[in-house]
């Protein structure tokens, strides 16, 4: 029998991509220990129920001795966390994330590494509009591309190690420079769930017998915002926050775009809504071709 990937992985954050990895990290026999601490007593106690892993009371406690140590918490977590397992990090361990912005992470993270821990970023393009360790399941990340962004001087041989990890666990992998991971998702990921949340936010607002139809007719369209503007509140109020620039500037020019449409409606210029709707039709088509869909 093989030696596993890893000794001892902790998770810090048992939610929805926490328990999903891990799952897949024990199906996939990846570890010989697998050691977790979540913020939410539920969360825990659901973990344990589970039989995810070992399950203990602080953070400190699950990062001390761990090879691997995954932070799965939303990303507005990061600036108190770090201080807190910092000291208790095993030399030679590697730390990662999952979190949906990557250059604040290193902002938040960064400066508390201490010397000879390397500090590898992450985040798998995967997800449910769902939250919390019952939501996850081991195949979530098949197939789904996971991005890996190390910063400046990290070891080759650690960057390796976890792009095998997310290799065992169904994941393609692509290493990619922090601010351009922040710039792709920008446009890829938090435009899209901004609009769905502007829309459905408009929705609300009508008045109420036109509401009613909106749920009943919902299936012309608005019922596929609704899944999108269902994700976490706090996970998206921590990724715009965190991903502003990118995201301003991503909407400055979507915002363009919707006004030059909105033009075209109201002169009647048919040819120039139907070109626009012909090019995006073919962009489904690429990602269907890439199973991606
Ligand atoms: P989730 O299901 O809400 O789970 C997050 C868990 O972390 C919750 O149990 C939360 O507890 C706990 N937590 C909060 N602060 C903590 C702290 N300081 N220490 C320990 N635990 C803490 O969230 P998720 O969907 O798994 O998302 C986790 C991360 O993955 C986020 O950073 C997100 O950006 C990233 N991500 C998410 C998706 C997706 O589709 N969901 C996809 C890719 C990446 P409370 O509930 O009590 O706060």
């Amino acid at each position: 029998m093989t030696d596993p990937l890893f000794g001892r992985i902790a998770f810090i954050g048992i939610g929805l991509i926490g328990s999903s990895l891990a799952r897949a990290v024990a199906e996939q026999k990846l570890a010989a220990e697998i050691v977790i601490f979540d913020a939410s007593a539920d969360a825990r106690a659901a973990a344990a129920e589970l039989k995810l892993g070992h399950v203990v009371d602080s953070a400190a406690a699950a990062v001390a001795g761990s090879d691997l140590v995954i932070l799965a918490t939303p990303i507005g977590a990061y600036a108190d966390l770090g201080p807190v397992i910092a000291p208790h990090l095993k030399k030679g361990a590697i730390l990662t994330d999952v979190g949906s912005v990557k250059q604040a992470v290193i902002r938040d993270l960064g400066p508390h590494v201490p010397e000879g821990v390397h500090f590898i970023p992450g985040h798998p393009i995967a997800g449910t509009e769902h939250s919390g360790p019952r939501a996850g399941f081991a195949e979530l990340f098949k197939g789904r591309w996971a991005i890996i962004t190390p910063v400046t001087g990290t070891d080759p041989a650690a960057t390796a190690k976890l792009q095998q990890l997310w290799s065992a666990v169904g994941s393609m992998v692509e290493v990619m420079e922090p601010g351009h991971h922040d710039q792709v998702l920008a446009i890829t990921s938090h435009l899209p769930h901004l609009i769905a949340y502007t829309i459905v936010d408009t929705a609300t607002q009508l008045e109420t017998s036109t509401q009613s139809e909106v749920i009943k007719f919902s299936a012309s369209g608005f019922r596929d915002f609704t899944r999108i503007a269902a994700s976490d509140p706090t996970m998206w109020r921590d990724i715009f926050l965190n991903n502003r620039e990118a995201v301003l500037e991503i909407l400055g020019r979507f915002t363009e775009d919707l006004t030059a449409l909105q033009r075209a409606i109201r002169w009647g210029e048919g040819d120039k809504l139907f070109d626009t709707f012909t090019r995006t039709r073919a962009v489904r088509r690429g990602i269907i071709d890439a199973k991606q869909a």
